[in-house]
């Protein structure tokens, strides 16, 4: 090659794909295009593949990381809007925030690669059901392979293709033969929610709230907690906010916890505004959800409620955000990168200088510090709404009033709590029995030998489920046949379930009142929005008398028969080293005594408990919710737990247990000292083996004011730790197992 006839250098770009590495890389602009702002999705080779991408950084210089000989250029440009600079921004502070790859909070953001595939192209191919091939036609591999998996909805030929694994070389030969037939591809529609559709009558204090929170919109960053009894009618209220909002031109973003994302709530939406929210949760096909991320993109979208994924959405004119249920612990990621998202939604409020929204019957600790040290403002629902009045909370001493087991029956229901569901049935009315444990029983041990079954992959107990004849660990899922025999003695009839699950207080409720109508419900039934909907549905309708349920049904639902709550076992929940267990039973078991007399039928609830000394318990029966929290307060900041101080968990595992602890040991050994931060461990897991791993935890404890990403950066970073090591870091810890 003559010097004359070089090119001239390509001009390069940073790309931030969506893969756990923190660094962009360099691609070149295809030819012809001189500029690319950033924020621009593009499709690059990667490897072998090709992935979306966005491009981070819009100019490089000549000489990056890659040599100009082994500079790929971009492949296409995806046809949408840019990713703003907020939204990128945002990316980058979670990620060091959580000390995850920017990649892999990216990844968050553009939730599936299928989002990409595709885009752009209006035409797509269906299958011509009915047509045969033409005479002559020949029908290779491939075209067979096309036509088996082209379906009823316009796709294009690229996308096809993907999905039938072969080149998209076929489908043009398919149309014209008339086994194909083109049809356009539409956008989904999204219906545009009007702030002033409808909506109920605010009450004194209801309006009140509604314009401290009116206040807010357009107003810059603020945070307000929403803090209202359950039942005092919050989400007519934030829904203000929110059609203020709409008023102003700028996109809503409500979070729920996955729970709440159910007809009822998308009901009263409809009511107030008239039109379907957008929504956003784990269980939607691949369609959907490249629509609604293109919608929330282009803006189509106004208003979406969303689990917490949804809070990464590509949102280019956010001007509210609401988090319902803040203390919710579902908000917690555990897995990939950790991160909580209401912390991370009111930094992404800071960010866009907007106002966020927190909602709570039972707010966090954390909430609660912040109001009152004034960095978050208050708006407060003191009571319910209409005739409804709190129910009362009774404790029902189990020393005292033991259950009485019957021939054949061991009871776990106290005659007090008995009799109360007696009473409620023949008045016609709804009980709710609490017991937050699924299956029928949490372990089964042989009588003969002491055997007890345990999961093979973790250090739990197999939970018995009578129904579908198993033992199953809560933990990894994995699960055997229940057996007849014991696996060890093989005695026969050896075998006892020890303690209840949620089937085996139905068993007993069966047994005691063979006429009351039941109904389970757990996660195990209702595994999608639609099959929760339907269960929520046949309560209110009243088509059963005594529901036995796990924290599934704690939150938002509003059953108007319902007027008594049993907590089978509410010191359940309190024992362990969990430093949020005393905060987080509190919350669960108000939030579930909350279900009780939601209408005009007075409510009582009546707790199972063999100390009800114990704080928490009797916060809960006396009413003190802010001595209750005072006291949790005093007890952090005397041990300068959160939100007092900072706290991230280091999870060392390995498969191999020498392993684990050899580098967790080297990793106590190199802890960081100093005045204001200690480290506690390493000490095995509570889980010591879970899916198949031994782990050892670490726990570093700082000031508030000490950057703890850095110094477990530096401590972290300069540990050697061998490759079949793994070491996890959580940034305040939410789980301790
Ligand atoms: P919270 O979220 O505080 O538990 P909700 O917003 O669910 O309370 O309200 C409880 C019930 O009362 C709901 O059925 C709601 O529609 C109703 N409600 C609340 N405020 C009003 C109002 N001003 N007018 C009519 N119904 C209301
Ligand atoms: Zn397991």
């Amino acid at each position: 090659m003559s010097v004359k006839n070089q090119p001239n250098k390509k001009r390069r770009v940073g790309v931030m794909l969506p893969v756990p590495l923190g660094e962009t890389y360099d691609y070149a602009l295809p030819a012809g295009v001189s500029e690319l702002p950033e924020g621009t999705f593009v499709r690059v080779p990667f490897g072998r593949r090709f992935l979306t991408g966005v491009v981070w950084r819009s100019s490089l210089p000549d000489e990056g990381r890659v040599a100009e000989a082994k500079l790929k250029e971009i492949a296409e440009i995806c046809p949408f809007s840019p990713m703003s600079e907020e939204n990128r921004r945002f990316v980058e502070w979670v990620a060091r925030y959580t000390m995850s790859a920017t990649g892999a909070v990216l990844k968050m953001a553009m939730s599936i690669d299928e989002v990409f595939s595709g885009v752009g192209d209006a035409d797509g191919v269906v299958r011509n059901e009915g047509a045969l091939p033409p005479d002559g036609f020949r029908m290779t591999a491939a075209r067979a392979k096309l036509l088996e998996v082209a379906g009823a909805v316009p796709e294009t030929a690229a996308e096809l293709a993907r999905r039938a694994g072969v080149s998209a070389g076929g489908v043009k030969a398919l149309a014209e033969a008339g086994l194909l037939r083109k049809e356009k591809i539409v956008s989904e529609r999204f219906e545009t929610p009007d702030p002033s559709f409808g909506g109920v009558v605010l009450n004194g204090e209801q309006a009140v709230a509604a314009d401290v929170l009116k206040a807010k919109v357009g107003a810059g960053f603020s945070v307000t907690l929403l803090d209202g009894v359950t039942g005092s009618g919050k989400t007519e209220v934030y829904f203000e906010a929110a059609a203020e909002t709409l008023e102003s031109g700028r996109q809503v973003l409500v979070l729920l916890p996955e729970i709440g994302l159910t007809g009822q709530w998308v009901d009263r939406f409809k009511r107030r505004f008239g039109a379907e929210p957008a929504l956003w949760h784990s269980d939607m096909g691949a369609k959907k959800r490249r629509e609604t991320w293109k919608g929330v993109l282009d803006g189509r979208i106004r208003v979406l409620a969303g689990a917490r994924s949804a809070l990464f959405l590509p949102f280019p004119d956010l001007g509210l955000i609401i988090v319902d249920e803040e203390h919710d612990a579902s908000y917690k990621q555990e897995d990939g990168v950790i991160y909580h998202a209401r912390d991370m939604a009111v930094v992404r409020a800071k960010q866009s200088g907007i106002p966020i929204v927190l909602s709570s019957a039972t707010p966090s600790l954390e909430t609660v510090v912040n109001v009152e040290n004034g960095r978050y403002d208050t708006a407060v629902l003191r009571g319910r709404y209409g005739a409804a009045r709190m129910p009362d909370i009774h404790l029902i001493d189990m020393r005292r009033d033991p259950p009485q087991d019957a021939v054949g029956l061991k009871s776990f229901l106290s005659p007090v709590l008995l009799e109360r569901v007696k009473t409620t049935l023949e008045r016609g009315e709804q009980s709710l029995l609490f017991l937050n444990r699924r299956g029928y029983a949490p372990l089964v041990l042989c009588r003969k030998c002491g055997y007890r079954f345990q999961c093979v992959h973790c250090s739990a107990w197999l939970v018995e489920h009578r129904d579908g004849r198993r033992l199953e660990c809560h933990h990894c899922g994995y699960s055997v046949p229940a057996p007849d025999v014991c696996p060890v003695c093989g005695e026969a009839d050896s075998l006892t379930s020890c303690g209840p699950g949620v089937e085996r207080i139905s068993e007993e409720i069966q047994a005691r009142f063979p006429d009351a109508r039941r109904l389970v419900v757990t996660s195990d039934v209702t595994a999608s929005p639609e099959r929760l909907n339907e269960v929520m549905r046949k309560i209110r309708d009243k088509e059963a008398d005594v529901i036995i349920g796990t924290q599934i049904l704690a939150k938002g639902h509003h059953f108007p028969e319902l007027t008594l709550v049993g907590v089978v076992d509410a010191d359940l929940g309190l024992a362990g080293g969990d430093l949020r267990a005393g905060e987080r039973t509190f919350q669960m078991l108000h939030q579930v005594a909350g279900r009780a007399g939601r209408a005009d039928k007075a409510g009582i609830v009546l707790m199972q408990t063999y100390d009800p000394e114990n704080a928490v318990i009797s916060a809960l029966a006396s009413g003190e919710t802010n001595a209750f929290l005072h006291a949790e307060a005093e007890t952090r900041e005397m041990l300068r737990m959160p939100p007092f101080g900072r706290m991230a968990a280091l999870i060392v595992s390995a498969e191999d247990r020498d392993r684990a602890e050899r580098a967790a040991a080297a990793l106590g050994r190199t802890a960081p000292v100093g005045e204001d931060m200690r480290v506690l461990g390493p000490a095995p897991a509570p889980l010591a083996l879970l899916r198949g791993k031994h782990r050892f935890r670490l726990l570093l404890q700082t000031a508030r004011n000490i950057r703890i990403q850095d110094v477990l950066a530096r401590w972290v970073g300069s540990a050697e730790l061998p490759p079949s090591v793994r070491v996890k870091i959580d940034i305040d810890p939410y789980s301790f197992f």
